[in-house]
């Protein structure tokens, strides 16, 4: 296993370390690294769990049926395309679209944590529990923390469902939208 990871790659510098990243078992049923897209230097970044089957194949997050809500969520809410970035906790896909466990994202956490300081965001918006419990605190859950704000060395922080929850359960819909417009009125307070 490669545990190298140089803090200072630049954007194209991460972008080679991690398509040939091994630092997990993910590495071994992968077809693609999916790192993330977007504005490199957008001022708000969703991350969600990991990539899906669609993500996998194509090499982007979010272009699954989840990823399809979402734009049509962002875009609803003009939210620009150059307005965010978005990427997962995890960079491969696990197997049949499970939860990441804690050695898989112990591994990729490294990837993310580049990622951030090469965005400089101001408001991170964790989509669903994987990364909620990771960026926020561990011992949180979606359902109540939801639409909740805290500030982590500087950036904002909230959370909102996983939009793959919606596709299950379509009653939860009403909240996502609801904190993905707190989430444009508080990026409207930062440009006041
Ligand atoms: S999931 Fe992350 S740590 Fe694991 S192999 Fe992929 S890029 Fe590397």
């Amino acid at each position: 296993m490669d545990n190298l990871v140089n803090t200072n790659y630049t954007w194209n510098e991460l972008t080679s370390a991690c398509n040939k990243c091994t630092r997990c078992a993910l590495c071994r049923d992968r077809t693609n690294v999916v790192i993330g897209r977007g504005n490199p230097s957008a001022d708000v970044m969703f991350v969600g769990e990991g990539p899906g089957k669609q993500e996998d194949l194509q090499g982007e997050p979010f272009v699954g049926a989840a990823g399809q809500l979402l734009n049509s969520a962002l875009t609803a809410l003009r939210f620009s395309q150059d307005s965010y970035y978005i990427t997962n906790i995890v960079k491969c896909r696990p197997e049949n679209n499970r939860e990441p466990v804690a050695e898989e994202i112990g591994a990729c956490i490294e990837w993310l944590r580049i990622q951030t300081r090469l965005v400089q965001p101001k408001v991170v918006v964790c989509l669903g529990n994987v990364a909620l419990k990771t960026l926020i605190d561990k011992d949180m859950s979606i359902s109540k923390e939801r639409g909740n704000w805290y500030v982590k060395k500087g950036i904002l922080f909230t959370s909102t469902y996983h939009p793959a929850a919606l596709l299950r359960r379509s009653e939860l819909k009403q909240d996502f939208w609801q904190d993905l417009e707190a989430v444009k009125a508080k990026m409207e307070t930062l440009y006041e």
